[in-house]
């Protein structure tokens, strides 16, 4: 799934995951309970979390990885969050081709600013989330923009990008995906 932060994906990870009945491995999400363990790793996160700033690709990469290997994701996995950087996403793609599991489709949370800042404004009050503070959101928002935005095109080029239009009410987005994935399926037969 690729989006900026605030787009939703998290909320449609989850409700996939159990259509699919799929492994979801959200990213952010692990490094947040690693932070509240107090794990080495959560350590290591934690400075560039709080500061809107993607943890480093070497780490990441051997988080999702390790994660990657364990038995629920043998029956398929649901990526929120990763990848993030080009690097991240050939990484993924070696990976993929290790385990003889082609990429079923990049999803791509299509979203204006002004909602995307509407709705972070929201999660910071609700959440408490440390990183949606409106500086570090704007952070996040430029980082996005510089470092994943170019994923889009990685995925495009490969045929593998599905645009969602991800404003509206929670289940039709999650239908609008279903809807496309079904299509991705058919054109692929
Ligand atoms: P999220 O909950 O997906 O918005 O992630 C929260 C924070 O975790 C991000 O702002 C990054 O600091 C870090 N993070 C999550 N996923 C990644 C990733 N794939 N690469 C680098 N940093 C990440």
């Amino acid at each position: 799934m690729l989006g900026p932060p605030g787009a939703g994906k998290g909320t449609q990870a989850v409700r996939l995951a159990e259509q699919f009945s799929c492994a979801d491995i959200a990213t952010g999400d692990i490094f947040r309970a690693n932070v509240a363990e107090g794990t080495e790793l959560g350590r290591i996160a934690q400075e560039y979390m709080d500061r809107g700033d993607l943890v480093p690709d070497e780490v990441v990469i051997a988080m999702v990885m390790e994660r990657l290997a364990e038995p629920d994701c043998t029956a398929g996995f649901i990526l929120d969050g990763f990848p993030r950087t080009v690097a991240q996403a050939e990484a993924l793609d070696h990976r993929l081709v290790e385990l003889g599991t082609p990429l079923h489709a990049a999803l791509n949370f299509e979203i204006t600013e002004d909602e995307l800042l509407r709705r972070l404004a929201g999660r910071a009050a609700e959440l408490h989330r440390s990183d949606d503070s409106e500086q570090t959101i704007r952070h996040r928002l430029e980082v996005f923009a510089i470092k994943t935005r170019p994923l889009i095109d990685h995925y495009a080029r490969r045929g593998q990008l599905v645009n969602v239009d991800a404003i509206g009410p929670v289940e039709v987005v999650t239908k609008r995906i279903l809807d496309d994935l079904q299509d991705l399926t058919r054109s692929g037969e």
